[in-house]
This record gives C-alpha cells, structure tokens and sequence, in this order.
C-alpha cells in the first residue's frame, strides 16, 4: 500500500455502510444499489478522485458484471455529484438514468 491510499473519516463512502443490497465486494471496491438512484455503484475502497489504472479497469469489469446482470444494456455514469471526492460510478440502464420502476433482469 502506498501513502495515495487512504480514508477519510468524514466521507459516506468510506464508512461504506451497509444501507441498500451489497452485489460485491473485494479489497480494491465494493457494488452496491445506489440508495438515491436505485442502481449499481461501483465505489473505490480508498478516498480520493484518482484511482491507479489496473483498479479503474477493474472496478469497471466488476460494475459491468452487475449492471448487465440487472439491465443488460447499460450506460457507466462517472460523473460524481453528490460526493465529488470520492471515486464511485454508476451503471445506469440503457436509454435512462433511474433504476426506479426498470424492468429488471434478475428479481
Ligand atoms: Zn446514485
Ligand atoms: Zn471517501
């Protein structure tokens, strides 16, 4: 582990609470129902805004696993809003942007 990774007390998605379903997890992120969106989030085990390469590529295999899962076609939204200081991503569904009401693939 070098001094870039780090958590900060402060921050929701480091203290990854458990408040919706949990798809995932390993040592570099976790996927989770986004609680606001209702769909997948891959977010960095670590806070900060620039994860090393070989852990973006890997985040965004684990995403496309769920997503695809869930909605087959997806889109990966990496816009951070709500918490810009923690790297996190969206797997949103083809054509839109809310999972509220999607027809899912699996219950
Ligand atoms: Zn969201
Ligand atoms: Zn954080």
């Amino acid at each position: 582990m070098s001094s870039g990774f780090t958590r900060s007390d402060g921050c929701d998605l480091c203290r990854a609470a458990r408040i919706t379903p949990w798809y995932y997890e390993d040592e570099i992120c976790w996927v989770a129902e986004c609680e606001i969106c209702e769909v997948p989030m891959v977010v960095w085990r670590y806070h900060g805004t620039a994860p090393p390469d070989a852990h973006l590529a890997h985040m965004r295999e684990r995403l496309r696993e769920v997503a695809t899962a869930q909605f087959g076609e997806f889109w990966v939204d990496d816009h951070m809003r709500n918490i810009p200081d923690h790297w996190h991503a969206h797997g949103r569904p083809h054509g839109g942007f809310f999972g509220h009401g999607f027809k899912r693939k699996t219950p």
